[in-house]
């Protein structure tokens, strides 16, 4: 039977840049993937927006490996020729109660770093953007937009100069825990496979609660358990109405309907949040909904702008009447499963706090599994 140091479980973006990370100086590691290509599920079903850490509270592993992967991604951007754009984000108040949450963002984003943050007026905002009417915005520079395929190119380019593997058509459906690491078993590309792996991290994304199911934990005693939060996006056609990412105040599962200009400067409208029971990718959203939406700061916008675009699934830890949840990064040595990583609920800022979370890992492996 095969043997691996460390096998990574999907190549999602936050896998693929883990592996990246780890593969610099450890050998024999692999990435499994149950899809033909990379970067399928949810790396490839978001806005694509380097986001600046306003919206986390205080010392959670979203703030901080938000603000980290921020400047992280925009040095990788640069010295590896990924397309991207620091456009910069207003974030938009037309009600007095909306002013609070500004305030509340203006004070989270200081007390995570989140640097060159101000307040503007309503000529100000004018100015920058003639199309949007609003009594107040919260200006961010370090916000920007990606192309996720590129990034995951990206890093899939690293893992092979580092002698890594990829392997796609890969679905592990089985784990269990032996005296050297663990087993894991199930069908690649048609055929049935088992290996042997000193370390293995979880990083299914939606499956990922699945994943530790495996391996023996309870996962709704461990508060394990996702909620799968969908998001549908409309994309404006027609000459874009603004060139900056513009966002409401956020308010329940998600930030808000936002305008996000994408690389080539069309404007995608989304995404909203509503939970559901299946994955599947299918737009259940309709038009109008959006269009009021948006017409409260971009009055301009008209039924015939928007065409429906794609939709995403946020693999969310945070239930329908629950209150903020952190990603779960977590190293379970002390449930008896040492060298068993588990990420789960990597909702966003996942895309932005990638190579954040290859950093993370990579420490959490050198300090506490490597042997
Ligand atoms: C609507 C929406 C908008 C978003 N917008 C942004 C944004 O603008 N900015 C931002 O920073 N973040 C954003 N995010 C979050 C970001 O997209 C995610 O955090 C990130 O893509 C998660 O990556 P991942 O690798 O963890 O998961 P995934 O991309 O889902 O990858 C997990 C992989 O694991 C594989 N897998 C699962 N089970 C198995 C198995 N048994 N065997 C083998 N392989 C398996 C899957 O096929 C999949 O490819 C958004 C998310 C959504 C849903």
């Amino acid at each position: 039977m095969e043997t691996a140091n460390i096998v990574i479980l999907g190549a999602g973006v936050v896998g693929l840049a883990v592996a990246a990370k780890l593969s610099e100086r450890n050998e024999a590691v692999y990435v499994f993937e149950k899809n033909k290509r990379f970067g399928q599920e949810t790396s490839s079903h978001n806005s694509g927006v380097i986001h600046s850490g306003i919206h986390y509270p205080k010392d959670s592993l979203k703030a901080k490996l938000c603000v980290k992967g921020n400047s992280m991604l925009y040095e990788i951007c640069e010295k590896y020729r990924i397309p991207y754009k620091k456009l910069g984000k207003l974030t938009v108040a037309i009600e007095e109660e909306e002013m609070e949450e500004l305030d509340k963002l203006m004070k989270m984003g200081k007390d995570n770093g989140v640097e060159g943050l101000k307040f503007l007026d309503r000529e100000e905002v004018k100015t920058l953007e003639p199309n949007v009417e609003v009594e107040k915005a919260l200006y961010s520079p370090s916000t920007g937009i990606v192309e996720p395929d590129e990034l995951m190119n990206h890093f899939c380019a690293q893992i092979r100069n580092n002698k890594a593997i990829v392997a796609t058509e890969t679905e592990v459906a089985d784990i269990r825990k032996t005296n050297l690491g663990y087993e894991l078993s199930g069908i690649s590309v048609g055929e049935k496979f088992t290996i042997n792996a000193k370390t293995v991290i979880n990083c299914a994304g939606l499956y990922s609660d699945k994943i530790a199911a495996m391996i023996g934990l309870d996962i709704d005693k461990l508060g394990y358990r996702l909620h799968y939060c969908k998001g549908d996006y409309f994309r404006v056609a027609g000459k874009p109405p603004v060139k900056m990412l513009i966002y409401p105040v956020p308010k329940g599962a998600g930030l808000g309907i936002h305008l996000t200009p994408d690389l080539s400067g069309a404007v995608r409208l989304g995404p909203n949040a509503y939970y559901v029971n299946n994955i599947d990718y299918n737009v259940e959203s309709n038009e109008k909904e959006f269009r009021e939406d948006v017409r409260r700061f971009l009055p301009s916008i008209e039924k015939n702008d928007i065409q429906i675009d794609s939709a995403g699934i946020r693999p969310k830890l945070q239930g329908p009447e629950d209150s903020f949840r952190d990603f779960v990064i977590k190293h379970e040595a002390d449930k008896d499963l040492l060298g068993f990583v588990n990420l789960i609920g990597i909702e966003s800022p996942g895309l932005t706090a990638a190579p954040a979370i290859g950093d993370f890992v990579s420490e959490i492996y050198e300090n506490e599994i490597k042997r």
